[in-house]
């Protein structure tokens, strides 16, 4: 969404606190839940602030037109879809710019992560449904397509962990929601590979100088951090006896 840039003192407060009642480095509550579609190979339902987002994994499987299959690895196929109730106003299903998009950047920040040289001749398809959209679901949506892929099994160098920072009434905020998306001068959506540091998306909407954008990035790495813990912690727990694991982040 464009920047407007207008008058956006009302969204933080003189004690530093936005509009949902969050510090300006606060994440909003993250839930995630893993393996909860049984028709898909791996799953993961995640909810970050009142973002609800399901991802769903098929694959690797046999290549359908059999001449886009590549011989030395699998091809990853993404879709990011946000249902025609996920807005507040009705949205049109067809995919829209914005979704062509974000699958596309869904796809090449996932990709760095999983091992698809071990799966020659197939394909591996992701789909994310955003199923309510609060801002940052570009972000959540890659956090639960990770946790699908290693539901799926996967051979995986690393989780993605995805998060975002920005910029809002002149300060900078971590974890960009709606209302601050479009109000606010700047959104800064980054995804990791927590254990090797390496970013496998940056994007920039709206202006920051060159202070503002280390503290923003620095701040976004955090934010990704935490979602990692809550990603390995959900895994850890459908694996190991207890099916949905409800964290608040410590801050
Ligand atoms: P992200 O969700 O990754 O922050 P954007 O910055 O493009 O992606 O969008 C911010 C938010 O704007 C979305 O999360 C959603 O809440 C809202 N939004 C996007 N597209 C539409 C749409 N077609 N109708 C209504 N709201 C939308």
């Amino acid at each position: 969404m464009g920047k407007q840039g207008g008058d956006s003192t009302r969204l933080i407060n003189d004690q530093g606190i936005r509009l949902d009642g969050r510090r300006i480095d606060e994440l909003r509550p993250v839930k995630i839940e893993v393996g909860i579609l049984k028709n898909a190979d791996g799953s993961a339902y995640i909810q970050f602030g009142k973002n609800k987002i399901m991802a769903a994994v098929y694959g690797p499987k046999e290549v359908h037109p059999k001449h886009s299959a590549l011989p030395d690895r699998s091809v990853l196929r993404c879709r990011y879809h946000m249902s025609p109730f996920s807005t507040e106003e009705r949205k049109n299903p067809a995919p829209s710019r914005r979704e062509i998009e974000i699958s596309k950047v869904m796809r090449e920040a996932l990709e760095p992560a999983l091992m698809l040289e071990d799966y020659p001749r197939t394909a591996i398809d992701v789909f994310v449904e955003v199923l309510q959209s609060d801002g940052g679901s570009r972000c959540a949506g890659i956090s639960a397509a990770s946790v699908a892929l290693a539901d799926a099994g996967i051979n995986m160098r690393d989780l993605v962990s995805a998060c975002a920072a920005g910029k809002v009434a002149g300060q900078v905020v971590l974890d960009v929601d709606d209302t601050e998306d479009k109000e606010g001068q700047a959104d800064l959506p980054i995804a990791v590979m927590p254990s090797t540091n390496q970013v496998t998306l940056l994007q920039l909407d709206g202006q920051l100088n060159d202070e503002e954008f280390n503290k923003a990035f620095d701040w976004a790495l955090n934010g990704c951090r935490k979602v990692y813990q809550l990603q390995r912690e959900a895994l850890i727990g459908r694996y190991f006896g207890k099916n949905e694991k409800v964290i608040e982040v410590e801050q």
